[in-house]
């Protein structure tokens, strides 16, 4: 089997209201923007990757893509990964194109990828994500809605410039909800400022925050410090009372490494989309089983990455919470998963049952992808 064909398509879902990611501060988002990318072989199976877009900052890539994959046999996926690593000499991350080469092959084989990676777990414990700084009775409102969903689970934001008023927020959903399991992300692993002021955290004050959520019993705390802080973590991780989540942006087998030599974090968060692709994703998951260590990888992205993600999930011991990126009204499972023919959702126990179609488990809709496709 051969690659014969590729196509790069910019799609545009205009939101029902404004987003405000508490990771941006600053920026509304108006659109949920998708690079996606469809394969095609000469049996006719087609392969789909998406990626985060912002604008057109995708434009000439599929020019630069066409020679690398023209005619390459898609089950030879780590010479893919070898492709998307040199496109890190350059400044580029094109990890996420791999997930392409990986749904060809589950639909080749009529399998769904986590069952060709070892098929461990058919379900996994879901956590509703929230994406955005809310009022304390904006975010118990939420919470009353998730549970009838099913959830038992949710991760709150912490992105104030104070934290003191993050925590309110998180004292009161452990007041009002003691069943509740809660998770925290600070978002520090890759600060984003320019458009408005972003909070900073040295070690002293994340070991506050740690010292404050321990008595709120929190599953864990992700990304109190920046991304490439490994002597950071392992400072910080000596004398936290509450578990170490980090690793989304991180890339590639190295970064994750020297978290696992420094014993710095307790749970390892590749995103396949963003940290080397779901080969690579399952190298790192094996790498922190070698260290006693967790894999709970970053989902944030759009549906297809969910998909992606939670097929790595499904194949690993060692991963036992899926992030589900959830915060209507902006972000909600329409528009976060808009170009598959049906959103991912959780079953009634506040679990995901692992989609099991051929490849990546999901479908896309390629009347909808027509549909949003920016002209
Ligand atoms: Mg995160």
């Amino acid at each position: 089997m051969r690659i014969i064909g590729m196509q790069l398509r910019l799609l545009e879902y205009p939101l029902s209201t404004p987003f405000y990611p508490s990771w941006l501060p600053g920026y509304p988002q108006t659109a949920h923007r998708v690079q996606l990318l469809t394969l095609e072989t000469d049996e006719g199976i087609r392969g789909y990757a998406a990626n985060v877009a912002f604008s057109q900052e995708g434009a000439g890539l599929q020019h630069l893509l066409l020679p690398f994959l023209f005619g390459r046999d898609p089950f030879q996926i780590e010479q893919v990964v070898q492709i998307c690593r040199s496109a890190t000499f350059l400044g580029l991350r094109l990890w996420w194109i791999e997930m392409a080469f990986w749904d060809i092959l589950g639909k080749a084989t009529g399998q769904p990828i986590y069952r060709l990676l070892g098929g461990y777990q058919e379900r996994i414990k879901a956590y509703a994500s929230t994406g955005e700084l809310k009022s304390v009775e904006e975010r118990l409102d939420y919470i009353a809605q998730i549970r009838e969903m099913g959830f038992r689970a949710v991760k709150l934001r912490f992105h104030h410039m104070d934290w003191r008023e993050d925590m309110a927020v998180a004292r009161q959903v452990r007041a009002q909800y003691p069943e509740m399991e809660i998770l925290v992300d600070a978002n520090m692993g890759w600060r984003v400022a320019g458009m408005g002021d972003a909070p900073k955290w040295d070690i002293a004050t994340a070991l506050r925050v740690a010292e404050e959520l321990a008595e709120l019993g929190v599953v864990w705390l992700e990304e109190p410090l920046e991304k490439h802080d490994y002597e950071g973590y392992r400072r910080l991780r000596e004398k936290s009372p509450v578990a170490l989540a980090a690793g989304e942006m991180n890339q590639d087998l190295h970064e994750f490494r020297e978290f696992l030599l420094r014993d710095a974090l307790d749970v390892l968060q590749p995103d396949v989309s963003l940290s080397g692709g779901i080969s690579t994703g399952k190298k790192i998951a094996g790498m922190a089983e070698a260290f006693g260590k967790q894999i709970a990888p970053h989902t944030w992205t759009n549906g297809l990455g969910l998909a992606a993600n939670l097929q790595l999930m499904g194949a690993c011991p060692n991963c036992t919470w899926a992030e589900f990126p959830y915060e209507p009204p902006g972000w909600d499972l329409k528009a976060r998963d808009y170009f598959l023919t049906e959103p991912i959702t959780i079953d009634p126990d506040g679990y995901i049952t692992i989609p099991a179609k051929p490849g990546l488990g999901v479908e896309v809709d390629e009347d909808a992808v027509q549909h949003y496709t920016a002209t």
